[in-house]
């Protein structure tokens, strides 16, 4: 089976082996308190940091999905409101959680094609944690870098927090642009699904010891206590830690993946506007996502996609949210390689016109 699913997507091709030694290392069993288990954590940190250039002075964690991060968020870092800035489905979804905890909740909704003015945001001053995702997996937008300094200079006082989950460790993000990033490990990471990692900046640290949130067992002051002694709040996903800790010493450094993964999105963007049949869903080519593609087509076209994709064992992301029937996905994430873009590309020439 060849994925190009945005999420669960495609595995790293040495997890297989990662996973084997894994189990003959014993790490299923160990105590995640362990001395032993605690190196693992560290060591996968340290990994972390290397390869993905998160600063040192930024605190990483260990959770069990991107969704649970907008939950952390909401209890431990939002006092009364959130601003929520967003254009498809998981951004829409992270504003209608925190609205259920947090009812002053206010939002502002744009078009994928719109171009983000920080002064066109209605009431967007008073907001003391802005929430916005870095790229929309459900539609193929990304947040310019222009934009996310333009942001963090028009708000230097506010808490930014970006779902990263379809970019971080797929392209190079600043990490001094924002204050709580987070992603899950089944995307850009190329690991099994079941794990979020969160990495907050020291003001954001501060803030939440500050605010002192501690009724629940993921409280941001409970994870940052464990993290500090690499531990985690709960039994955690050792699998995906340890797996974690092999990856990022087997993988280039975010710098290199970041010009592949830019180079490829070119090409696919390039490619898939000679066609006829398909159009891409966003067509302000500044606001398209470099790990995420979103191609638009008539229903009719779509199911003929979809079924002789089927046939050839390929597996496309379908369409999400309000787009679900007039496009597909396909993930441009690191783990893919460049011959199994050939082979869908040559797929797509005898598909479609
Ligand atoms: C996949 C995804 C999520 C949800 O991830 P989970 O691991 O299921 O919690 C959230 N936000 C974005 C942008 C995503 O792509």
């Amino acid at each position: 089976m060849l994925s190009f699913y945005p999420g669960p997507s495609k595995l790293y091709p040495q997890v297989y082996e990662f996973m084997q030694d894994a189990i003959d290392d014993g790490v299923f069993s160990l105590n995640h308190r362990s001395g032993e288990f605690t190196e693992i954590i560290k060591k996968a940190v340290i990994g972390l940091r290397d390869r993905l250039d998160i600063p040192e002075s930024y605190q990483i964690y260990f959770v069990s999905s991107a969704t649970e991060c907008w939950e952390i968020i909401a209890q431990s870092f939002i006092v009364d409101d959130s601003y929520h800035i967003y254009n498809g489905a998981f951004g829409q979804k992270w504003y209608d959680y925190t609205k259920k905890l947090h009812p002053n909740t206010r939002h502002f909704e744009f078009g994928i094609d719109d171009t983000l003015v920080y002064n066109d945001m209605d009431g967007v001053d008073s907001a003391k944690v802005l929430c916005l995702t870095h790229s929309e997996t459900s539609n193929g937008t990304m947040l310019s870098n222009q934009f996310l300094s333009d942001l963090r200079k028009n708000a230097p006082d506010a808490l930014i927090a970006l779902d990263a989950t379809s970019s971080m460790a797929g392209i190079q993000v600043d990490f001094s642009k924002a204050d709580i990033w987070y992603a899950s490990v089944q995307k850009c990471f190329g690991l099994p699904a079941g794990m979020g990692i969160m990495v907050c900046s020291p003001k954001a640290q501060k803030k939440g010891i500050e605010i002192g949130e501690e009724k629940h067992y993921n409280s941001f002051t409970n994870l940052h206590l464990n993290a500090e002694k690499f531990q985690t709040t709960h039994t955690p996903n050792t699998l995906n830690i340890y797996l974690l800790s092999k990856l990022m010493p087997s993988i280039p450094h975010i710098s290199d993946i970041d010009s592949e993964i830019n180079e490829r999105a070119e090409s696919w963007y390039e490619y898939l506007s000679d066609f006829q049949d398909v159009r891409l869903l966003v067509k302000n080519s500044s606001n398209r996502s470099q790990t995420v593609i979103a191609i638009e087509a008539e229903l009719e076209v779509l199911n003929n996609i979809k079924l002789k994709a089927r046939e050839e064992n390929i597996l496309l992301g379908r369409g999400y949210g309000q787009w679900l029937n007039q496009s597909f996905r396909l993930a441009n994430f690191p783990a893919i390689n460049s011959h199994e873009i050939d082979i869908l590309k040559t797929f797509l020439e005898h598909t479609i016109n």
